[in-house]
């Protein structure tokens, strides 16, 4: 590529959405078994969005995630990640968009048992072949930015279900993502632990400019949103912006 095409291509990405879904259908199955998860998604998402996306149970909310997420493949339609054709790109291209660019947090925070939180925070770097002082350094910091200054040696077990999530979003954040994808992080905590891993949530979203995606059932945790994407039978069925829940940070805006 010559460097006036290289100048195009770049004003192009600069141009384009940090995420584009363009008529993404998803069947599982075949013949008189194949369902249809999804059934033709047009989505754009910014650079800097915090999005909850909502709708009823299989309305194909988590297809679309692992979509986004490059853990599975759509049976028709594009994604586009910056502007490049991720259907194009072969598995190592996928799994490297995935390292590079996106983190993930899950509703029952999938840590390590028996392993620090230093350990767990760390693990992301480990596979990248982080030099161990690297490694120890960053992770300390993502612990202390997720308010865990100080339990850095303790395990799962040593720590409430709010603690837990934290850690996970610590080591999600390790790598310095482009985007949070989040599948119920609130899921498995009470009300108030919930709205602390939000105002966590939304705080990385509007100080690190970090894209935050997020599937959740709770219109309370939705209300930290921007925007609100509803699902239902494997459509889109609403997108609607919203002002925010003011969160103590926000007001002082
Ligand atoms: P949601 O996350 O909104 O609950 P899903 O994306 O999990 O919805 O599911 C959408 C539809 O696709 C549902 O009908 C579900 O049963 C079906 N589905 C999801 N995953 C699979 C799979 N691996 N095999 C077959 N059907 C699936």
């Amino acid at each position: 590529m010559n460097a006036a095409t290289a100048a195009t291509a770049a004003a192009a990405a600069a141009a384009m959405p940090l995420i584009r879904l363009r008529g993404v259908t998803k069947v599982y199955g075949s013949g008189s078994a194949a369902v249809a998860a999804l059934r033709g998604i047009d989505l754009d998402i910014d650079e800097g969005e915090f999005v909850a996306i909502m709708g009823p149970s299989g309305s194909g909310k988590s297809t679309a995630m692992n979509i986004l997420g490059c853990l599975d493949t759509p049976s028709a339609g594009a994604y586009l990640f910056r502007g490049v054709p991720v259907q194009r790109m072969d598995r190592d291209q996928r799994a490297l968009l995935r390292r590079r660019h996106l983190g993930f947090v899950f509703q029952g925070f999938n840590l390590l048992p028996r392993t620090t939180a230093q350990e767990n925070v760390e693990l992301p770097l480990l596979y990248r072949g982080a030099p161990r002082a690297a490694r120890h350094a960053a992770a300390r910091e993502a612990l202390a930015a997720v308010g865990l200054e100080g339990r850095e040696h303790h395990t799962p077990a040593e720590l409430s279900g709010g603690q837990q999530q934290r850690v996970a979003i610590a080591r999600a954040l390790v790598t310095n993502p482009t985007v949070l994808l989040a599948d119920e992080p609130t899921g498995n905590l009470d009300t108030q632990r919930g709205r602390e891993i939000m105002e966590l949530l939304a705080g990385l979203n509007r100080e690190r400019g970090i894209t935050v995606l997020m599937v959740t059932h709770e219109p309370d945790m939705a209300a930290y949103a921007r925007r609100v994407v509803r699902f239902r039978d494997g459509r889109i069925d609403s997108d609607r912006t919203q002002a925010p829940l003011d969160t103590p940070a926000a007001e002082t805006r």
